[in-house]
């Protein structure tokens, strides 16, 4: 067979291995060295993924499906979170809605949740009086912190003092690389509002305040926050694509790991195909908000 046929063969192979996964960066015997978070999160598929236990230290899921899987690291991330807030705040669970499923790809009603780098956590709640109680599914907080409970015909109140410590502890963990807390403006509020007033440090402020966003469209997000990790400096060169913003954090992060690196000139060529963190900043400016927080 003649070299130019081969690469037609090559080329038309890999047509089909694209259309068949419907992702084009689906690890195939043409690209063996994607694997793990492959593609956007509203456009991919997931390999080599962890899933969270049922029950873990202060968190549990709400639902007993096959939807709680994602990249190793940010299950770890979500279940470290969690145990600090059991362990700094006891006697609550957090309850954890859809992550993705052992492969990836679509999860209805959701529009992303694909690549194992997105999950649904509820929000901590409490009775009038303050004691805290077991989530009973995505039930919408008010501008006061009410939240009606139909199923236990009662008020509950927004646990702003442990959904808070949720939020810090996940943009203070630099393995949980959070790009995004979806949430709805009302949610951002009473967390930044408590936040401020217990004396956050001003980066873990600013963190928050960065991540947290209000997604149009993707549904309220009164009722529960969508968290979703940035792809790392190694999942990027094995398939994880970047889209939003750049956290600066996280890229001091990347750049101190990368001044330690004896390689760090061909790792910044393999890590910023698409040009400087500066211009992808200005580029994500222009770029319409995200539409597939779901
Ligand atoms: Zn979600």
């Amino acid at each position: 067979m003649s070299s130019r046929r081969t690469l037609g063969l090559s080329a038309a192979l890999a047509v089909v291995f694209a259309s068949a996964t419907g992702c084009a960066r689906a690890p195939s015997p043409l690209a063996p060295q994607f694997a793990g978070s492959i593609g956007m999160p509203h456009r991919g598929i997931l390999t080599a993924s962890a899933e969270l236990p049922a029950e873990g230290d202060g968190y549990k899921w709400l639902r007993q499906d096959d939807r709680h899987h994602g990249l190793p690291r940010f299950v770890k991330a979500i279940e470290r979170a969690a145990a600090t807030v059991a362990r700094e705040r006891p006697g609550a669970m957090l309850g954890v809605g859809d992550l993705s499923t052992r492969t990836g790809g679509q999860l209805l009603p959701h529009l992303s949740h694909r690549t194992g780098r997105d999950a649904d956590l509820l929000f901590y709640l409490t009775t009038l009086d303050g004691a805290p109680v077991e989530s009973p599914g995505f039930i919408h907080v008010g501008r006061d912190g009410l939240a009606w409970d139909e199923k236990g015909k009662r008020f509950l109140r927004f646990d702003v003092e442990r959904t808070w410590l949720l939020v810090k502890t996940l943009v203070e963990d630099p393995e949980a690389r959070i790009q995004w807390v979806f949430a709805n403006r009302n949610v951002e509020a009473l967390l930044l509002e408590w936040a401020r007033a217990r004396g956050e440090s001003g980066e873990t402020l600013v963190r928050a305040m960065d991540v947290m966003l209000e997604p149009r469209p993707g549904g309220p997000h009164d009722d529960h926050v969508h968290i979703r990790t940035a792809c790392s400096p190694a999942e990027l060169v094995a398939g994880c694509e970047h889209t939003g913003p750049v956290r600066p954090w996280i890229e001091a992060l990347d750049r101190s790991a990368r001044d330690t690196s004896p390689d760090w000139e061909l790792v910044d060529a393999l890590f910023r195909p698409f040009g400087t963190a500066r211009e992808a900043r200005a580029t994500t400016a222009l770029a319409p908000p995200p539409d597939h927080a779901r």
